[in-house]
């Protein structure tokens, strides 16, 4: 197609990831995007309360390691001056104390309260033998921190965040997430103040303290249309166009919503294919904003099985002037009222002043992930339907891979559409 004005393409969802290809594809495209609430922005928008920025999942800090991500965010989007760096400070509730993220390379924190514990981490660690091949994500902890670590800290962690046992789980999304340090700066680790070097050890939040400033510039000047739901897509032979909700027409279609409910839009898709769609798993979070003792920490983990909360993100230490309120986060549905009677055991917590439940925020990677997703997928793709996003991939994507996933996409689709 010779003239790309022609060719409409509709966006489904206006999260991070529709944002951001709408942005990259308007000047070349037709573009239309449909989102079924009244805002744009998904997962990473927040609501107002009291004058606070409260993300009602999740905090989102910004970082990338890709150059493009970075050149895009701040030199289309919203300009460097307008973006505040912040340091991270994360800590974890390790038995009675403290201690800093990433565990592995807090011995000497240990050592100053559990000498024996200390010494047992330190020799698991140096006497893994890592032969790359996993059964399963407890395997993966074992092989690459030792015995200890995993027991310790990263199993009852991780049972916690993903509500299921981390031997029914596959490693695959872990490798991106985590510092891996080999024996080598574990050791240094030990002997010196190394630290990892990790994307996020430093991040940006906006200067408006807000993070929906960054949204609505990434929706700046795109056709959104608000309150749509897609509830069926349907393909008209005869003009070659998708139809949405029998009522709206395009040439192409790129999904950014949750491939679970995505394929329930298609009535002729195959019964194996809805199959793979209903096996999906992903946990939902539930999360209260609390006015809170002052600290400078960003984040905390708390694996202690008995303790609801599996993390605190200590959001008012993203603003500038820092304020104390933080967010402490529980993976499914739980009350207001059970979430602040929790949250009684910790004095640092003062007030709870606001409480969300939302359907959807970790992808679980469980044994039937590689499968079901390759089917939902594949049918996709067959038909000719884009999919992109955390949700729309079915990943552990953070805000950085879905505008850098966005960028390839945009590429993709103009080199194949552009072409004279
Ligand atoms: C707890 C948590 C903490 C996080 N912290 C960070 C962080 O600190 N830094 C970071 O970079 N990333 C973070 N992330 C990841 C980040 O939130 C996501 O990568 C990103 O927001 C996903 O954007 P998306 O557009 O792919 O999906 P979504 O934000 O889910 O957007 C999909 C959109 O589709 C809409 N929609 C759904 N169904 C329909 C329908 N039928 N019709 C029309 N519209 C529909 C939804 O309303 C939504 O607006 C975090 C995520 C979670 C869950």
């Amino acid at each position: 197609m010779n003239d790309s004005r022609k060719i409409k393409i509709g966006i489904l969802g206006a999260g991070i990831s529709g944002l951001s290809i709408g942005q990259l594809l308007k000047d070349k495209f037709d573009i239309e995007i449909l989102e079924s609430k009244p805002v744009c922005g998904g997962i990473a928008r927040t609501t107002d309360v009291n004058g606070i920025a409260y993300h009602t999942i999740g905090g989102h800090c910004f970082n990338s390691k890709y150059e493009d991500v970075l050149s895009f965010v701040f030199g289309q989007i919203l300009p460097l001056d307008q973006w505040n760096k912040i340091e991270r400070k994360s800590k974890i509730k390790f038995h009675d104390y403290e201690v800093d993220y990433p565990i592995e390379f807090s011995i000497k924190q240990i050592y100053e309260h559990d000498k024996e514990l200390a010494k047992r981490l330190t020799i698991d660690f140096l006497n893994s033998e890592d032969d790359g091949k996993y059964a399963n994500l407890e395997e993966w902890f074992e092989k690459k921190f030792g015995k200890s670590f995993a027991t310790e800290y990263f199993i009852p962690y991780n049972s916690k965040i993903w509500k299921n046992d981390p031997k029914k789980m596959s490693y695959l999304w872990v490798e991106d997430k985590l510092p891996i340090p080999d024996k080598d700066s574990f050791f240094e680790g030990l002997i010196s103040n190394t630290k990892d070097k990790m994307s996020h050890a430093r991040f940006y939040y906006p200067k408006s303290n807000n993070q929906n400033t960054f949204l609505d510039a990434l929706a700046k000047n795109l056709n959104i249309k608000y309150n749509y739901t897609v509830s069926s897509i349907e393909h008209n032979k005869d003009s070659n166009k998708w139809v949405i909700n029998k009522k709206d027409e395009f040439d192409l279609i790129i999904n950014t919503t949750p491939l679970d409910k995505l394929i329930d839009c298609f009535s002729d898709a195959p019964a194996d294919v809805q199959a793979s769609a209903k096996s999906l798993r992903k946990n939902g979070v539930s999360n209260v904003l609390w006015k809170t003792q002052s600290t400078d920490k960003t984040w905390t983990y708390i694996p202690n099985k008995d303790y609801l909360f599996h993390r605190y993100i200590h959001i008012g230490s993203y603003f500038s002037p820092k304020e104390n309120y933080s967010v402490s986060e529980v993976i499914g549905n739980h009350s207001f009222e059970e979430m602040a009677k929790a949250g009684q055991s910790d004095n640092f917590l003062i007030e709870p002043l606001a409480h969300s439940i939302s359907e959807y925020a970790y992808v679980v990677f469980d044994e039937n992930y590689d499968k079901s997703t390759k089917s939902v997928k594949d049918y996709l793709q067959n038909i000719g339907i884009y999919t992109l996003g955390r949700f729309g991939e079915w990943q552990y994507y953070n805000m950085d891979v879905c505008i850098k996933k966005a960028i390839d996409l945009s590429k993709t689709i103009t080199d194949k559409y552009l072409k004279v």
